[in-house]
C-alpha cells in the first residue's frame, strides 16, 4: 500500500497540473503554485472582453497527436472541438499554402505538375550530401533545395530563432511535412481539436479536485513549502531554479499585439509572414479556431507576433539550443543530478521544445515514477533528462 505524501509541484501548465491530478487520484496530495494569476502557463486561453471571442493569449494552440491515452484524458476534462488547422504563408505579395504540399510547389512554379513531377521536380532540386544533414540549413536544402528554402524558411527561421539557420539543429525542421498531394493539414496526427471552452477551463477541470490545493500568483522563490512536502516538482526553466549560477540558458521571447479588428481581417487563423523584413512572424485570427461560434460575427481579435532574444524579464517562450546553450544545459543537467528532492519536469524543467501531448505523456510517466517511489517508501531523486 503507497504511503500518502504530499508533493509541491511548481507551475500549473499542463506539465504541473497532469502530475498534481494523477498524485491526487493515486492518494496522495498536491499543492500546486504558479506565479501568474491564471492556470495552463503558456496555453492560456480567455474571452476577449469587448468581443467574446476566445483568445490564444500566448500564441496559437491546436491539440494534435496519436496518443490515444492522452486524447482520453483530455476528454474527460472537455469537450475537445474538430479543429483542422490550415496556414497560409505570405512570401513578396504572394499566399502561398503551407506546409509544402503539391499546391505551394505548383504555386512557387507556376505549373499544374502531377505528384510524380513535383516530386521529381523537387528532388531534381534538392542537394545531395553523405552524411546525415546536422543544421536546418542542411535538412531544408537536402529536402526541399535552395528555392523552397529560400521562399519559406530560410527568412522566417532567422525571424523566430534570432540566428541563421545553419546555426540551428536539423531537429526544428524535421517537425513540418513535405507532401506531394493537395493536403493542407498542418498536423498528420489522428486525433486534433481545440476546446470548446479552451485550455485554461480544460486545465482548471484537471486541477479541481479535493487532494489538490491551487496557489496563482505566488513564485516558488516567495514561497514556504509546509513541512510535509516530501517532494517538489519543478515545472519553471531550469536555469531560474539554481539562480542562473552557471549562466542563462538561450530563450526566445515572443511579444504579441492584439487588437480587434472588422471580421473577416485576413480570412484565415494564422499567416506566416516568410520574409526576413516583415517584422512580424505570424498574424493570427483567433475567431477561426472556433468555427463552431463563427456565424454572424462582425468583430474578430487579431494578434501580430513577433520573435525575439528572451532577457532576464521576459517570458521564456522557445528554448534555442545552440551549441553554447548545450555545453550549459549538461552542467545544469548534472547539478540537477545532485539536488535530492526535486524532480524537473515539462518544457522549461527540461529545456525541451514539447507540445501539448508530449507534456502530457511526460507528466503522467513522471506521476507514475513519483507514486511507485512512495509505494516502494524509496526516496524518488529522479530528474526527467532533457532531449
Ligand atoms: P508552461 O505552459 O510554460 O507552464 C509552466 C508554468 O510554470 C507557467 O504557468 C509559469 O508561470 C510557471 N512558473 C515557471 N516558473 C515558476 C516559478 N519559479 N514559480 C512559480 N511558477 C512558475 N503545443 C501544441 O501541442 N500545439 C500547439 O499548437 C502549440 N503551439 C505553441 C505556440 C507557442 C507560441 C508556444 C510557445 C508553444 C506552443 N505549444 C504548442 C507548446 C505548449 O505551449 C507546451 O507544450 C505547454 O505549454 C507545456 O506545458 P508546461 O506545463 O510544460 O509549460
Ligand atoms: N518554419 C519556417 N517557415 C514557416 C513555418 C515554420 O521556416 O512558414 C520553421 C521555423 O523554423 C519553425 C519550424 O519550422 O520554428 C517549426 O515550425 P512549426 O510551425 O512547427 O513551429 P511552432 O510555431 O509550432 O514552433
Amino acid at each position: 500500500m503507497a504511503q500518502q505524501r504530499t508533493i509541491l509541484v511548481i507551475g500549473a501548465g499542463f506539465t504541473g497540473a497532469v502530475i498534481a491530478r494523477r498524485m491526487a487520484e493515486s492518494g496522495h496530495r498536491a499543492i500546486v503554485i504558479d506565479e501568474r494569476d491564471h492556470v495552463a502557463g503558456n496555453c492560456h486561453t480567455a474571452r476577449d472582453p469587448e468581443t467574446g471571442i476566445m483568445v490564444h493569449l500566448y500564441g496559437p494552440h491546436i491539440f494534435h497527436t496519436d496518443d490515444d491515452d492522452v486524447w482520453q484524458f483530455m476528454a474527460q476534462h472537455c469537450e475537445m472541438m474538430p479543429y483542422r488547422h490550415q496556414v497560409k504563408a505570405r512570401v513578396g505579395e504572394r499566399v502561398y499554402s503551407l506546409p509544402v504540399n503539391l499546391h505551394t510547389i505548383n504555386q512557387l512554379a507556376g505549373r499544374a505538375m502531377s505528384p510524380a513531377e513535383a516530386r521529381a521536380f523537387v528532388a531534381a532540386q534538392s542537394i545531395k550530401g553523405d552524411n546525415p544533414p546536422e543544421s536546418f540549413e542542411d535538412q531544408a536544402l537536402r529536402m526541399v533545395g535552395p528555392r523552397i528554402y529560400a521562399a519559406f524558411f530560410k527568412g522566417y527561421t532567422q525571424k523566430q530563432w534570432g540566428v541563421t539557420p545553419d546555426r540551428l539543429p536539423a531537429a526544428i525542421l524535421k517537425r513540418l511535412p513535405l507532401r506531394f498531394t493537395y493536403d493542407d493539414n498542418y498536423f498528420f496526427h489522428r486525433h486534433q481539436g481545440i476546446p470548446r471552452d479552451g485550455y485554461t477551463a480544460a486545465v482548471a477541470s484537471i486541477l479541481d479536485h479535493p487532494r489538490i490545493t491551487l496557489h496563482t500568483r505566488t513564485s516558488h522563490e516567495g514561497f514556504s513549502p509546509p513541512a510535509e512536502v516530501a517532494h517538489t516538482v519543478y515545472t519553471g526553466p531550469l536555469d531560474r531554479y539554481f539562480g542562473h549560477r552557471l549562466g542563462r540558458l538561450g530563450y526566445r521571447t515572443l511579444r504579441f499585439a492584439h487588437h480587434v479588428a472588422e471580421a473577416p481581417f485576413q480570412g484565415t487563423a494564422v499567416m506566416n509572414y516568410c520574409d526576413a523584413d516583415v517584422p512580424q512572424t505570424r498574424i493570427t485570427e483567433h475567431v477561426y479556431f472556433a468555427p463552431w461560434e463563427m456565424a454572424g460575427r462582425t468583430r474578430s481579435v487579431v494578434t501580430h507576433e513577433y520573435s525575439c532574444a528572451a532577457g532576464p524579464g521576459d517570458i521564456p517562450y522557445y528554448p534555442v539550443r545552440l551549441i553554447d546553450d548545450k555545453a550549459r544545459l549538461g552542467a545544469y543537467v548534472d547539478l540537477a543530478r545532485t539536488t535530492t528532492g526535486v524532480t524537473f519536469a515539462g518544457r522549461l524543467g527540461n529545456y525541451a521544445y514539447l507540445d501539448m501531448d508530449v507534456a502530457i505523456r511526460r507528466a503522467f510517466e513522471v506521476a507514475s515514477h513519483l507514486h511507485d517511489a512512495f509505494t516502494r517508501a524509496a526516496r524518488p531523486e529522479i530528474f526527467v533528462h532533457p532531449v
